[in-house]
């Protein structure tokens, strides 16, 4: 189905022994699931077979269908095509096999199970990329790249996470480790892929370091992106579903503060107090900040010291920064590289930088109101886009200048956090999304 060309909304009248009638006015009353069942139930064809494109209804020639014709064209027929159940078996089956950043064998399992799902979905052949981090998922649909669907199959979950709270579904939401990032966005993304009749300049590339800075995938990201020109990320998204369209710059800074140890009670003053020195340097990063700009610098994490009664020899701080505005990764890098030392005789040691690019919103400038429309044509309602702080692997697409929008994946909430979660019933709606822009992308 191409709905790059939008106004094609699809209603049949199927006739024949089996078949029934399902009318426009009908799909008008029945949410999508619904029309699902309806339309599974008048016959027992296999739904795929009969993808309808524009002014055009392809026929296959199982089950006991007579005619078929277009009585008014929504898109509303595609969405039975996609099987929720059989959308929510994957996702447990991925949920279940542990994936943890750094878990080499685990990773390795799990690759194998992503590009098996893949091949049973899609077809084709998924490649297994080894890395010293775990191993990287990639496919291509053949033909000149086009697209990259990017995501991650590394969760910050400890493995024996899923000993503790396994995958299930309650009250709507499906829980487990990873399912909100992004085993749902990873499931969805496929599914929807899956309805399209042809995958050509489609490549998909799942990654096994997101989480933990992408250090290794990084260059397969940038070069796979670049040679598609457009970068899709299965990221959960924002509130309420909405899309990721810029993203601040993100890293990590370790201060280091030697000392040196003394008696605390016997010698106070032979000591170099690396605490104290701690003190001083986190008031003033805490000066670097910058609330136009959008700039943030947040000590986070502490440590000093060895016993009670000893003056502390080594001091740690830990310093998130976000940037957004051009000009601030350079301006905070410098400020930080710039701290000094307040006791003579203490020595600071800096760690770490801006890992991840600001995502500007240019990078989805034209990508977003393309989504917007394809929600639209898709009878999905209107679909939100929004700046956030956090940081992915869209940040190091953008920064290399290609067309990224973000928060694709899965709606629910909790990311990272142990009640996370996704709404069950979004999820077929969003794999329509995804397969949607893809077309439309296609059709470009
Ligand atoms: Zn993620």
């Amino acid at each position: 189905m191409n709905v790059a060309n939008g106004n094609a909304i699809v209603v049949v009248v199927l006739s024949g022994d089996v078949a029934g009638e399902l009318s426009d006015e009908l799909l008008e009353q029945a949410p999508a699931k619904e029309a699902n069942t309806m339309v599974a139930a008048m016959s027992d064809l296999d739904l795929r077979m009969a993808v309808i494109l524009p002014r055009r209804v392809r026929r296959v020639a199982t089950g006991r269908i007579d005619t078929v014709s277009v009585v008014s064209i929504r898109q509303n027929a595609y969405v039975a095509n996609l099987d929720l159940e059989l959308m929510l078996t994957d996702l447990e089956t991925l949920v279940n096999i542990e994936s943890p950043s750094r878990d080499v064998q685990a990773l390795v399992v799990s690759a194998a199970a992503l590009s098996s799902l893949i091949e049973q979905r899609l077809g084709g052949t998924a490649e297994i990329i080894d890395s010293p981090v775990g191993p990287h998922v990639h496919w291509s649909g053949g033909g000149e790249p086009k697209v990259l669907v990017l995501g991650h199959h590394d969760t910050v979950f400890p493995f024996g996470t899923v000993a503790a709270r396994p995958f299930k579904v309650v009250e709507g939401r499906a829980m487990g480790p990873g399912v909100f990032d992004m085993k749902a966005g990873i499931v969805q993304a496929i599914h929807g892929l899956a309805q399209l009749p042809d995958l050509s300049g489609v490549e998909i590339l799942f990654s096994a370091d997101e989480e933990t800075g992408s250090h290794d995938s990084r260059g397969l990201i940038v070069q796979r992106a670049l040679a598609c020109g457009v970068a899709l990320v299965l990221e959960p998204s924002a509130d309420g579903g909405a899309l990721k369209t810029a993203r601040k710059g993100t890293g990590t800074f370790e201060l280091l503060i030697h000392g040196r140890a003394s008696h605390a009670g016997l010698e106070p003053e032979k000591g170099v107090n690396a605490l104290i020195e701690a003190a001083h340097q986190v008031l003033a990063v805490s000066t670097l900040g910058d609330t136009t700009t959008g700039t943030t610098v947040t000590p986070t994490l502490a440590s000093a010291g060895t016993a009670d009664n000893v003056v502390p020899a080594l001091a740690k701080v830990t310093i998130d920064v976000r940037v957004e505005a051009p000009g601030e990764k350079e301006r905070i890098e410098a400020a930080m590289a710039g701290l000094h030392a307040h006791l003579s005789e203490s020595r600071l040691e800096l760690r770490g930088g801006i890992n991840r690019p600001p995502m500007p919103a240019s990078s989805s400038a034209w990508l977003f109101p393309l989504a917007v429309q394809v929600a639209s044509d898709l009878g999905l309602g209107e679909i939100a886009g929004v700046a956030v702080g956090g940081g992915s692997d869209g940040n190091f697409t953008a920064a290399n200048g290609v067309a990224t929008l973000d928060g694709l994946g899965a709606v629910g909430g909790g990311a990272h956090a142990d009640h996370e979660y996704v709404l069950v019933a979004t999820m077929p709606d969003r794999a329509r999304l995804l397969g949607g822009i893809v077309a439309a992308l296609q059709a470009r």
